[in-house]
């Protein structure tokens, strides 16, 4: 995995963290302890649409740019 491929994942980790109000990556454990729907991103350019999907979704639907581009937070944070 490249640099930049890294660091587009933070910055739309940085994106979910501030749009959910998550302080630090500590508090995204609370959503793993959780049983619930949790906060995905779109991995696409400029789209950074974000909706509650599965804990574990990689490939989920976005209804923003029409991709199967949606990452949970936690695969996204590497908690999953
Ligand atoms: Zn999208």
């Amino acid at each position: 995995m490249s640099d930049i491929v890294l660091s587009a994942k933070s910055a739309k980790l940085m994106m979910v963290c501030e749009a959910e109000g998550f302080a630090t990556i500590d508090d995204l454990f609370v959503l793993l302890a959780a049983d619930n729907l949790c906060p995905a991103i779109c991995m696409t350019e400029g789209c950074d649409r974000i909706e509650r999907l599965e804990s574990d979704q990689e490939e989920g639907y976005c209804e923003g740019c029409g991709g199967n581009t949606m990452v949970s937070v936690l695969v996204l944070a590497g908690l999953i």
